[in-house]
């Protein structure tokens, strides 16, 4: 497979309204607008760092992946998000190696990008996303 580089970095946080100021204020990073995957209960919010971006991730329900995440761990990097040239052949290199996937096939996630996670019990704990995205 080929990794291109980091895309993102997901960062889980109660709230983006009232946790976004650190990023902006202090670090002085651009918010450019955020976007709800009910698929995913969850509201991103994009902030670009050069080539790679901070994903801040707030539950839009008790039972999203996201709260539950911050339940057992507290608020913190959530998932490292790699980008690669082609997530189907990704993912078929990565089940021919016998490596634990949480979704066997890509998915829509947020910016219209196809996404797939790996299972953390073959990353050493780390929450590992594939994406693919056209720009
Ligand atoms: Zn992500």
């Amino acid at each position: 497979m080929k990794i291109l580089k980091i895309d993102h970095l997901g960062i889980a946080v109660s709230s983006i309204d009232e946790k976004k100021d650190f990023w902006t204020d202090v670090l002085g990073l651009e918010l450019q607008g955020t976007e709800t995957v009910e698929a995913q209960k969850v509201t991103t919010a994009f902030l670009p760092v050069g080539e790679s971006e901070v994903e801040l991730l707030e539950s839009t329900s008790d039972d999203g992946p996201v709260a539950k995440y911050i339940e057992k761990r507290g608020e913190g990097v959530q998932h490292v998000a790699f980008r690669v040239e082609n997530i189907e052949e990704a993912l078929e290199e990565l089940k021919a190696k016998g490596i634990p996937l949480i979704d066997q096939e890509p998915r829509i996630g947020a910016g219209g990008a196809k996404i797939a996670f790996l299972h953390p019990k073959a990353t050493s704990g780390v929450l590992v996303e594939l994406c693919e995205r056209s720009s």
